[in-house]
This record gives C-alpha cells, structure tokens and sequence, in this order.
C-alpha cells in the first residue's frame, strides 16, 4: 500500500456475462454505470482481477445441495430458480467470480495490502439463503466473504452493515445465531422480502448481535444518515468489530425504480464518511464494501461516486446534520423502536 489515498476496485467485464430475462432490473447495464463513475477516480484506484470462489469457500455458508443446483444451471440456456432469479450459462462461473472477487478484496484490506476497496459484482448476494437462490442472488458473497476472513486471515468479529433497501434475509440467517458477526440492516419495511423486523434480534448465543432498522417508506438523508449516527455508531462501539463490511445497495436512492427512498447522492457520501469515521475509531480503519442493489443508472453512479470519493479522500468527508429527535418524526419513531429492543445491550443507543 504506496500511497494511502489509494483504495483497491474488483471489476470486470465478466460480471456482465450473467444475464436474465429481458426487461429485468438486475442487468449487466448496472455495473457499465459503476465503472462510469469510477472512471473519474482512475488514478486513486487500483483494479484487482477477481478468482473464482473454489467450492469449499462457498460451502462454508451454502449447502451442497444449493452449490449442486447452480452448478447445473451451466447445462441450460436459462434456469428459474425462484420468482425473480434466473440464471444463464454463464451464471455460475460469474456468481463463483463475485465470491471470489469479493474475498480477495476484503482479505486485502484485512491484511494491509488495501487501505479500503470496493468489490463491483453481480450477481449481489445479500438474499441468498444457506438453502436457495433468491431476490436476483445465487451465492451470498458477503457471508462467504466473512467467512473466509474468520477462517484464513484471522479476523474474529466482523459487522457487516446492510443499507441496501431491501433486508439482507440471506445474510442475517447465516449469521444470526453467531456473536462473532453482528449483522446492522437499514431497509425498507414493509416490503420485499417481508423479514427484518424490530424484534428479530439473533438467537441462543447470537442474541443480541441481529440489529434491525425497518424504516418507513419515503425516508432519506436525514434519516438514514440519524440512523446511523444513532444506533449503528452506539451499536458498532458496543460490539468492538475487527473488521467492518458495507453491503452496498444503492436502491435507496430517490431515483432507484423499485423503491421508495429519498436519498441523495450527499447523504451516500456522509453515510460512507459514518462508517469510515467507525472503522477508524474502532478497527485500524479496515472497511470494505460490495455491491448489492442498485437498479437506475443514477442511483448506482451517484452511489458509487460517493462512496469511492469519501474513501479517496485523504480527510473525512461532512458526516452530515444531525437533527434532534423531533416528537412524531419518522427518526424518533425508529430509534425508538430499536432502543426498545437493543437499548440495554448497548449504551448510548438512541443518542448522536
Ligand atoms: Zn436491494
């Protein structure tokens, strides 16, 4: 690591090889406006060629079953593996690069060669379950990507935190009754996939360490950017993380097609500086991100812009404003909802 404004993209043009159905939202036109954005840090980034994941890295988290079904996905023109994921030929060799890709980044970053970096895959990940393709993901590249931090570059805790618009049920599962990952999400509630309530909160020994924030339609920077501040800062202390992973969907944004969020590209850029000012308080500043969801083009190139701008930058962006709790806001209602769940575990939780 030369020089410490640099941070480490995985990107390729493979990542566009898997391919739906025409018209569907999760195509290979997303990651042509990621690298759009990227093209304006050429020179504060390092590419990174991504691996395949081998299968014993994916069966850490998936069962046989599920590896065996995708891998025979590659004998068809085109498999339905659930109401909105399909796969092509290509499919399983592109979602074992996004795994892959996605581990060799964060074991980068883990081990110093990076100061940060983003992994810009697809297929996402975030709904994979241990059992099943679902929600456009067929293997879960952030908890396989976990997974091979714990067991090969000795990482003990991990938080991973999901502000993708949608619940990462895939990602909560594999970890929720594990105190070693503590899984943040911000979503959309209700919505799809319908999990991520208040109340589900991990179990047995990982009690505690599954922090929902199910949010209503139509909020946006001040909230998500208060939520952060206030529950995922007081939480991520609580927990003393090793490490810090940002599943990085950017369909919150007001122009995302398929949800109903309002945030702009500066509440993107005062998130990323939240999480990069945590990591640097609590972990030597190891953080790394994957993409997860993200439907218009500008709702991926703003969010990208923001994130690898923040994470460019030698100095921590504006953090954004914190506004008081105002009585019958949307904020208040949420954070109080969570500190009636997490409230005596972590201190502090509900105050900026
Ligand atoms: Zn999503």
């Amino acid at each position: 690591m030369d020089d410490p404004g640099l941070i480490r993209v995985v990107s390729d043009p493979r990542y566009r090889d898997h391919q739906g159905p025409d018209g569907h939202p999760e195509r290979p036109e997303r990651l042509i406006a990621v690298e759009q954005a990227l093209a304006e840090f050429e020179d504060r980034i390092e590419r990174s060629v991504p691996r395949e994941a081998e299968p014993d890295e994916i069966l850490r988290v998936h069962e046989r079953d599920h590896w065996d079904e995708v891998r025979q996905t590659a004998e068809r023109a085109r498999t339905q593996l659930d109401p909105d994921t399909y796969a092509c030929r290509d499919s399983f060799s592109v979602a074992r690069l996004a795994a892959g890709g996605t581990i060799d980044l964060f074991r980068s970053v883990a081990e110093g060669q990076a100061r940060s970096g983003i992994a810009a895959v697809r297929p996402p990940g975030h709904h994979a379950e241990n059992d099943r393709a679902m929600g456009f993901c067929l293997f879960n590249n952030v908890a396989v990507a976990a997974r091979a931090l714990q067991a090969e570059c000795g990482v003990g805790k991990i938080l991973i935190c999901d502000w993708d618009v949608h619940h990462g049920n895939g990602t909560q599962h594999s970890f929720e009754d594990d105190p070693s990952v503590l899984y943040f999400s911000t979503h959309q509630f209700p919505y799809y996939p319908g999990t991520g309530d208040f109340g589900e909160a991990g179990r047995g020994r990982g009690e505690g360490t599954t922090v929902n924030v199910p949010m209503p339609a139509g909020c946006g920077d001040l909230e998500y950017g208060g939520v952060l501040r206030r529950i995922l800062a007081p939480v991520a202390r609580g927990f003393a993380p090793e490490m810090i992973l940002i599943s990085c969907g950017f369909d919150a944004h007001r122009d995302d097609p398929l949800a109903s969020m309002e945030l702009s590209e500066s509440g993107y850029g005062a998130m990323t500086a939240i999480v990069r000012s945590l990591a640097d308080e609590l972990c030597g500043g190891r953080i790394a991100f994957v993409l997860e969801g993200g439907y218009s083009a500008a709702s991926l190139m703003q969010g990208t812009r923001a994130v690898v701008s923040e994470m460019t930058s030698q100095q921590r962006g504006n953090t954004g404003e914190d506004g008081e709790l105002a009585p019958g806001s949307s904020l208040r209602w949420i954070v109080d909802r969570v500190a009636a769940v997490h409230g005596g575990r972590y201190p502090g939780l509900g105050a900026s």
